[in-house]
């Protein structure tokens, strides 16, 4: 098979990217998927995360390696293996980042990606609810819908964070980032908006558009330093090759894009070498820059009921089920948090650096069973951590997973960023409305004392998880460092590009997929610009 260009990945930048170049049917468009189509139904009902996350049928379930920063615990770091990717497995948070973090991009020597050139493209995406405005657009391909439940739990902290000082927000997709209220979500009439349903599923019928699923990418074909193909293994474990004539592009997402292009020789030779890999194109910063959110989850009990007591008798489920299916409404239209805020730890910073996920329920980690009791979660993350980590190689078989470094806590700003953002949690549970309503700390506990910096990290260190967006290992700029130029061109290779949450320079302020999907936008522009 020949195509002109083959997108690898049908992820939330792949399935835009694929989209966008079959719009035109003279050009001939591959797209290829490791994992199967997105018919486990559980994909499409908004709190079938539950379900989907740790679920090989559709993740890929990384691990990390055990982390020096999180006192040597490995943590578990799922990622979509569906069409779809990690749209079709996240939690429907629509988040954008801060206008500062693009305009940094920008400072950074990368031209076309500052705030004033991504706002059009994240518009161009939307189909808002809530209608159009200067920062919001309707339309697009990809619904972005308010919530349709509300908990008094929920409630409760929006409140109790006003009375703490932290103001009402209606849109932090808006104006300004900073202050408390609820989250948008990627949903449609209460079913989840994956990328697949939102670019893939209209345009399947393209006759110039072929979408192989089941088919793992073991490397791009180079002659010489020109990209003019792709090896894949098809569903049946046989390799076929896919002969490339204009481009390839790689949005594999942030573990397996770096992967890919290691295997296919690219990226630092000493390391290539020792994983028996011969080097074709030294780039040592492939699989490096590598950036996420830790969270720190605290666990309140109340003394009155939330959702682990809505959803605990089979009675209650079958309500809740029934609840869905005629109305489209309830707790299955739930997203992974239902209130959030962005603040700023210490009056030093100039944006908010930490963001709150508040949940109205409780379990030991998220995928997991809820409590046997009342409770309630704050979860806490900073969003601009400067500790840095990698990936690498695990022998030369494509089938092995990528040795995961994140190198959690191993800035002081990191570390007291998680803490105070602990210590403003244990705030807002003090005010009321919110007081009234918690009966104990559960996680930390009582028994740490707010002043207790050392006590607070090493908590912190010992029990926080990844909210899962790695991000930076294929970091776009023009020092040695990285992999792409900022018209995403892999340095030193032609007709190669990377597009997807690997080539953030650095991590936005907020959660991943609408970035993901504006990368996907402003990556078809530029191949349409030079094609
Ligand atoms: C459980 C979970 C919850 C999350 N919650 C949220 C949230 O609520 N809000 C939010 O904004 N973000 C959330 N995120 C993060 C967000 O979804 C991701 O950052 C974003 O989807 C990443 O987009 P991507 O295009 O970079 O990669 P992906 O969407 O992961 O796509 C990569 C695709 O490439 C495929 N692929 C990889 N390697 C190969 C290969 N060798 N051959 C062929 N195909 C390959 C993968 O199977 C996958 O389909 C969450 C992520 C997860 C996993």
């Amino acid at each position: 098979m020949e195509v002109d260009y083959a997108v690898v990945g049908a992820g939330s930048s792949g399935c835009v990217i694929a989209n966008r170049l079959s719009a035109d049917p003279n050009t001939t468009v591959a797209l290829l998927e490791a994992g199967g189509r997105d018919t486990n139904p559980w994909i499409h009902i908004p709190v079938g995360y539950f379900k989907t996350m740790h679920n090989p049928s559709v993740d890929w379930c990384y691990r990390t390696e055990p982390d020096p920063g999180l006192n040597g615990r490995s943590i578990d770091w799922p990622r979509g293996k569906v069409l779809g990717g990690s749209s079709s497995l996240n939690g429907l948070l629509y988040v954008r980042g801060q206008k500062e973090d693009y305009d940094r991009w920008r400072q950074m020597g990368n031209e076309g990606w500052g705030w004033d050139d991504v706002l059009p493209l994240f518009k161009r995406s939307e189909d808002q609810e809530r209608g159009e405005d200067e920062f919001h657009g309707v339309g697009g391909p990809l619904s972005v819908s308010n919530m349709r439940i509300q908990r008094p739990i929920c409630d409760a902290w929006v409140a109790a964070a006003q009375a703490a000082g932290y103001p009402f927000n209606p849109d932090y997709n808006g104006a300004e980032q900073e202050g408390v209220g609820y989250f948008q979500l990627t949903t449609r009439n209460g079913r989840r908006c994956s990328a697949a349903v939102a670019y893939l599923k209209p345009i399947r019928s393209r006759s110039n558009l072929n979408i192989i699923t089941n088919a793992l990418v073991t490397r791009v074909v180079l002659d010489g330093k020109k990209a003019t193909g792709l090896v894949y293994r098809d569903r049946s474990g046989v390799e076929q090759t896919l002969k490339v004539r204009r481009e390839i592009i790689l949005s594999g997402g942030a573990i397996n894009s770096p992967q890919i292009l290691m295997l296919s020789g690219i990226g630092d030779p000493d390391h290539l070498k020792e994983n028996g890999i011969e080097p074709v194109h030294a780039l040592p910063g492939v699989g490096k820059g590598l950036q996420d959110h830790l969270q720190a989850r605290l666990v309140f009990k109340c003394n009155e009921p939330t959702l682990n007591d809505e959803v605990r008798s089979l009675f209650n489920q079958a309500r809740i089920a029934l609840k869905y299916a005629l109305f489209r409404a309830g707790p299955m239209t739930m997203a992974a948090s239902l209130a959030t805020g962005f603040m700023k730890t210490r009056p030093d910073v100039e944006t908010p650096d930490i963001q709150f996920h508040v949940q109205p329920w409780s379990a030991d980690s998220p995928g997991e069973g809820v409590h046997p009791f009342s409770a309630f979660t704050m979860s806490v993350c900073q969003l601009r951590p400067e500790s840095r980590g990698e990936l690498r190689l695990n022998g030369p078989d494509p089938s092995k997973h990528v040795k995961i470094i994140p190198n959690y806590l191993s800035t002081d700003t990191d570390c007291r960023t998680i803490v105070g953002g602990v210590n403003i949690a244990r705030r807002i549970a003090k005010q009321n409305p919110l007081a009234s309503k918690i009966s104990e700390e559960f996680r930390p506990t009582a028994d740490l004392s707010h002043d207790d910096y050392e006590g607070t990290l090493d908590w912190a260190r010992s029990n926080t998880t990844s909210i899962y967006h790695p991000t930076g290992t294929c970091a776009m700029g023009s020092d040695d460092m990285s992999v792409v130029d900022a018209k995403l061109n892999v340095h030193g290779i032609m007709n190669l590009r990377v597009a997807d949450c690997s080539i953030m320079p650095e991590i936005v302020s907020g959660n991943t997929n609408a970035p993901a999907i504006m990368i996907g936008e402003k990556a078809s522009d530029l191949i349409n610009a030079d094609g």
